[in-house]
Parts: structure tokens; sequence; C-alpha cells
């Protein structure tokens, strides 16, 4: 099935205005992605129609609130293709949701000398939740390495992921050079040798279908607002058994049976991971983007970008003066590069001037960036609403910008 750009572009109200007197050409998608109309209604219908707390509640309102949050969970568990939606946690983004793992299940179960063993192109917080770990419990981070076009080292990989591995935690796509890693195969590694695993999947659900347990993963992490929902609402999943090994974190109301001062008992999961007022709006938010997304049609938003990425690709190589960052042979979502001599946020900033939105920096993944000898890129970051047209307007206004800066 193709997609009717047309009306895709029409639904998302942010695409219709102009920056600095210039069609707006949005590619920070990697950082957030703009919000269509069903989400923004979404969260406006909560808000102005039934924005009561949810569970416990016997009143109508509460009854409809808790009844759109739980839908949202079916939503979430439908999109992961998860049978048990109480397998779906809902968390403040991919950040939390990887602090959740690493503080009820690594803190309280790592010791001294076990490894845990992540890639070299994590975004920092599939770094630093673990580096915090490791120093309460002595627990060691490794890191599987990379070559120069961003492609993990399978061979290393297998000499790494070892005897005392107790997790591998790896990023589905990477935000920084758009490498689609070999999660499975890493996760069959970590199974072997009896590891969990946990995958970071900030950049891989907005692109497209994805089948959490295709990656034979314990753990899969997400972000609402990088896949066209709401900021402040995000998700962990964990298989059942996974999840029921992770002890309780935040304290609170929702994730108890019941308090008292002698002993208090805790609620089966999701709530025993859920305590206090969750982000009602943005869960049902979440639920009409994903929603929004399969009535688009995944793999068809899948090839779509796909597309974009090679026309993209193809368009930047011709540019002189450009150097590509992250030439894996599996990419999704992101074109990487720099201006040998040029800073990125200078390049960035001219291409605010032509109405063209990128990201540059370290994309917080500073040792990746150590590791090709660069401080940072400048990022172009697509969604299901980017053209071809816009990648012409990029590679327009780079020329401009390069001529500017005399690179
Ligand atoms: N992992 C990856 C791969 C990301 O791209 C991001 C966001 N840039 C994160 C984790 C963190 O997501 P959030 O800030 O939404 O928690």
């Amino acid at each position: 099935m193709g997609l009717d750009l047309q009306a895709i572009r029409a639904s998302v109200p942010a695409l219709a205005q102009q920056i600095h007197g210039k069609p707006l050409v949005y590619l920070d998608n990697g950082a957030t992605a703009l919000k269509p109309q069903p989400v923004i209604d979404a969260l406006l219908g909560y808000y102005a129609g039934y924005s009561a707390n949810v569970h416990r509640g016997v009143h109508t309102l509460s009854v409809r609130a808790t009844e759109a949050l739980e839908a949202a969970r079916r939503d979430v568990a439908a999109h992961l293709c998860v049978q048990d939606d109480c397998e779906i946690i809902f968390t403040r983004g991919t950040t939390e949701s990887i602090n959740l793992v690493a503080q009820t299940w690594a803190r309280r179960t790592l010791v001294a000398g076990d490894e845990i063993v992540v890639s070299a192109m994590e975004h920092h917080s599939n770094i630093v939740p673990w580096q915090l770990v490791a120093a309460e419990t002595g627990a060691v981070v490794r890191v599987l390495p990379m070559d120069d076009r961003g492609v993990l080292d399978l061979t290393a990989a297998a000499e790494i992921i070892g005897d005392k591995t107790r997790l591998l935690a790896v990023v589905a796509v990477s935000n920084a050079l758009g490498t689609v890693n070999p999660v499975r195969k890493l996760a069959a590694m970590a199974r072997a040798v009896g590891a969990k695993v946990l995958v970071d999947g900030a950049q891989a659900v907005p692109h497209g279908a994805v089948d959490v347990h295709a990656y034979d993963a314990d753990f899969f992490a997400f972000s609402g607002h990088k896949t066209y929902g709401p900021t402040g609402i995000g998700v962990l999943w964990g298989r059942r058994e996974a999840l029921e090994a992770c002890g309780t974190w935040h304290g609170g109301g929702d994730m108890i049976r019941s308090v008292s001062f002698e002993g208090t008992t805790f609620a089966e999961l999701p709530a025993r991971l859920e305590a206090g007022t969750p982000h009602i709006a943005g869960a049902i938010g979440l639920g009409a983007a994903l929603r929004w997304m399969q009535s688009l049609d995944l793999d068809a938003i899948a090839a779509h970008e796909a597309d974009l990425l090679a026309y993209g690709h193809a368009l930047l190589r011709e540019i002189p003066g450009l150097r590509p960052i992250g030439e894996a042979p599996q990419k999704a979502g992101v074109m990487s590069f720099v201006v040998d001599g040029v800073h990125p946020n200078d390049v960035g900033t001219l291409l605010d001037g032509y109405g063209i939105a990128v990201r540059t920096g370290h994309h917080c993944a500073e040792p990746a960036m150590r590791r090709l000898g660069i401080s940072g890129t400048i990022r172009a970051s697509l969604a299901v609403y980017n053209t071809t047209e816009d990648l012409d307007r990029l590679a327009e206004a780079l020329r401009r910008a390069l001529r500017l800066l005399g690179a």
C-alpha cells in the first residue's frame, strides 16, 4: 500500500508553518516527532472531557479515564506484538524505562565482577544508568566495539559476551548513526550465557513494525514523543518473569495492595511498577499515535523512509565537503554528516535560516563520537511525513551554507 503523503502532511498541523519566512522542513525527528491531529485530539478529549484520576474511582469520569488508560496499554501491547498487556509498564520515556530496570533488577541482582555489556554507539541513557549501578555493586560495564562505518563487531562481541555477562543492553537503531543493529544475533550470544537482554527501541518504534519477541529480549524501552505521541510518556516492556524479578522502585499510591505501619504488600504488575498518578493524557495520546501509525500501515512507513534515506544519501554524497558519518549497510531514519573544519552548530544555524530543522552536536552519544574522532555531527532524521522535496531543500540549503562558510 502506498502512502498518501499529502493527507499525512495535512494531518500534522505543525508542518504548515513558516520559519524565517520559509516553509518548515522538519528533519529533527530523531529528537522528537511532530504530532498528528488525532494525538492532539486525544489529549484535548481527555483534558476537556474526562480529566479524572484513574483506578479506584466509582464515578463515571474516573471509569472513563481508567478505561481509556487501559485501552492505551492494550494499544501499546498490540503495537509491540505482546499478548499480555500486564507486561506494558508506562514510564516517562526510554530513559526512565532503562533506569527502572537498572534500579529494580540490576542493582539488586548484580555483584562485584558481574558484567554489563553495552555497545559503542549507545545513547547516554543506556550507558549512565549502568555506570551508576556498576559503581554501587562492583559490576563492570564492557563495550562492544564498532568499526568506522558504525557497524558492531560480532567477532569481538562473541569474545566479550561470556560467563561473567549478566546483562546485554543494546540499542536497536542508533540515534547518532542510524545503524540497525543485529540485536537478535547479539541476544542469542547473551542467552547462551544466561544473561538478560535489554533493547533500547527509542529509534526503532517510530520507523515501522516492531515485534519485541523477534529480538528475543527480556526488556524493551521506547519513548512516546519520538513515536508521534506526547512528551513525558514512554514504555518499558518486559517478559512477565523478567518483570517479576524486578523489585519495587518508587513507592506510593497505586503500587500497593495494602499499607499498614506493620508492613505493606504490593500490587500485581503492571501497577507495582507504576507508583502515583500516571501520565493519563500522555498514555491516551500515545495510544492514539500508535493507532495513527497503524492506520498508515507500518510496512509502508518503513518502505517510504527507506526510499527517503537512499534518496537523501545520494543527494548528500554529491555535495563537495560533506563527509557522511554512519555508513552501515543496514540503516534507518538517520543521515549524519560533518563538514571538516566547520562546527556542526554553524551549519545547523544557517540551515535554520532556510527553515530547515536539523540537530547538531554529539546526540547524547559522546562515546560514539569519540570513537569516530569527531566532536559531533549534523543530523537529518526522518519521519513518515518527510518528502523528497524536503531533502532537495536540505541539499540546496547545505550548498548555500557551505558557500557562506567558505567550506
Ligand atoms: N535512546 C535513544 C536511541 C534515543 O535516541 C533517545 C532520545 N534521543 C533516548 C534513548 C532517550 O530517550 P528519552 O529522552 O525520550 O528518554
